[in-house]
């Protein structure tokens, strides 16, 4: 079969782009070598929806952030059942010396059309903020800023869009790209291939060496390595706002993050690193982030930490490469997707459709496109009334599989049904073995549901796929 389109990368550009493209009749095949969506950089991230201030007025990820925020609060989290909580930004500033900068921010946002910009004093913080620090003098309120689960919003998408009718194939890494005579890409990925008119390459971290696969060498990507520690969820109230400093010349500065599970998040570092794998913390990265984020909120401590990652931001210079390599016909780079690309995601792929359409793809709409998502129960989100309706209708959402965050069976069940096959996927759907604990208490559990459901013998469960098994069989 040849397909119209086949995108490389199943994180949050390569699902956006899914689903946008499942609105055509078009055949679309997404392509993601790790066994579930979202195990790249689109897992380890801030989870911020920004609103667009502090990038560069003239750049393209600065309307793209405009347009992806204003697509999550007018349409996305709505039609999708996103748990995405507008909770707007501070960016704070430590001497009264830097209005000018906070002045400059606001006039370079309310410029691409960011609404409800506010210079406000020490008195109106402390209203909302009291656990801000004595240096703290002034902010700029950004009030369409908000939050939500990266993860959850890859996975809503991919969903949908296979609800639509694009396939799915995970651990496919693609491995070499042909171009037939007839101009039809080629894309190998281990035993299989996979045929295609187009080809957009959404792959994160390895996109500079997917375009090179398919002809196009014509950047390169640097990691920049960013260190997140989540705190524990008894200071979920630190903050009310997602806090920043003024931003610095490579990154939007240490932040106080407000998550929508809960857990409070400081962090993340900015450092462009060699090795695309390196998702080490460090003892420097720590202390960067604790300093900066008590220089906000001083009774931040390190006991507060209950759990800490990395990831990397896909760099290529300054801004996103969204483009066809007119010397590849047919080829789509949707890549260096630094941040604010989670927040993007949504006009990227607006953007890219578009792009296809201009270089010759038609885009026919459905007549049956289903735009709306159930949104799944999730119990550490609902009031105990809703607690006790679910329970009620359906006994298994009483029966407690991680007590830390409060994730009942029937959410695993239905983490399942929606595509999870690893406790990673697990995890990530559901936040069954996030908690203090780390899955201490529920992990054995969870591994029963998923052989039972699966059909899997214990020793093929992993953590996130081939080569992280739990159990290994000593008979092998
Ligand atoms: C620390 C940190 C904090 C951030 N905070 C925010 C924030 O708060 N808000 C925001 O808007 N943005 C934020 N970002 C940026 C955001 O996370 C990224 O822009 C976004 O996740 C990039 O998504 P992607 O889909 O392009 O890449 P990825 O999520 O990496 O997806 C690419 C996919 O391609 C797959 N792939 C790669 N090679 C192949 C191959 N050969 N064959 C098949 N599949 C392949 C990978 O496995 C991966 O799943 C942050 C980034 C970092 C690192």
């Amino acid at each position: 079969m040849i397909y119209d389109v086949v995108i490389v990368g199943a994180g949050i550009t390569g699902a956006a782009i899914a689903r946008e493209l499942s609105r055509y009749k078009l055949a679309v095949l997404l392509l993601e070598k790790e066994a579930e969506p979202a195990f790249g950089v689109s897992k380890s991230n801030s989870g911020i929806i920004h609103a667009g201030t502090q990038n560069p007025p003239a750049s393209v990820k600065a309307w793209l952030c405009v347009e992806g925020n204003r697509l999550m609060r007018e349409e996305i989290a709505a039609d999708l059942g996103l748990n995405f909580v507008q909770c707007g930004q501070l960016i704070a500033v430590f001497d009264l010396g830097d209005l000018p900068e906070l002045e400059k921010i606001k006039k370079e946002g309310e410029a691409l059309g960011i609404k409800g910009l506010e210079i406000v004093d020490r008195a109106w913080l402390d209203e909302r903020e009291p656990n801000l620090g004595p240096e703290v003098q002034a902010a700029l309120y950004v009030p369409s800023a908000g939050i939500i689960s990266p993860y959850r919003f890859v996975y809503a998408l991919v969903e949908n869009a296979v609800k639509n009718g694009v396939e799915l194939k995970t651990s496919q890494k693609v491995s070499a790209i042909r171009r037939g005579a007839d101009g039809v890409f080629e894309l190998e990925t281990g035993g299989e291939k996979h045929n295609s008119r187009f080809l957009v390459n959404a792959a994160g971290l390895f996109a500079d060496e997917i375009s090179a696969m398919a002809g196009a060498p014509t950047f390169k990507i640097t990691p920049r390595k960013g260190e997140e520690y989540l705190l524990d969820k008894k200071r979920e109230h630190i903050a009310n706002h997602i806090i920043f400093p003024l931003p610095t010349k490579t990154s939007k500065g240490i932040l106080i993050i407000k998550t929508s599970d809960g857990n409070p998040m400081i962090g993340p570092t900015a450092l462009d690193v060699e090795d695309k794998t390196d998702l080490s913390t460090t003892e420097s990265g720590l202390a960067e982030v604790l300093s900066g984020a008590r220089r906000m909120m001083p009774s931040i401590s390190k006991s507060d930490i209950i759990a800490y990652f990395a990831g990397l931001r896909p760099v290529s210079g300054k801004d996103f490469i969204i483009r066809h390599e007119d010397s590849v016909p047919g080829l789509i780079n949707a890549a260096g997707i630094q941040s604010p690309g989670l927040t993007s995601a949504p006009a990227i792929a607006v953007m890219v459709a578009g792009l296809l359409a201009r270089h010759g793809l038609p885009l026919e709409p459905k007549a049956e496109f289903h735009r709306l998502r159930p949104r799944p129960a999730h119990l550490f989100q609902v009031p105990l009334e809703e607690t006790c309706r679910l329970v009620a209708k359906n006994p298994a959402y009483g029966d407690i599989v991680c007590r830390c965050e409060l994730v009942s069976s029937q959410e695993i069940y239905e983490a399942i049904k929606r595509g999870a096959t690893t406790l990673d996927g697990i995890k990530f759907r559901t936040r069954a073995q996030a908690g203090r604990c780390h899955g201490g208490f529920c992990t054995t559990r969870i591994i029963k549901i998923m052989q039972e459901e699966l059909g899997f013998p214990v020793t093929a469960v992993t953590k996130r796929g081939p080569g992280s098994e739990l159990i290994k069989d000593e008979r092998k």
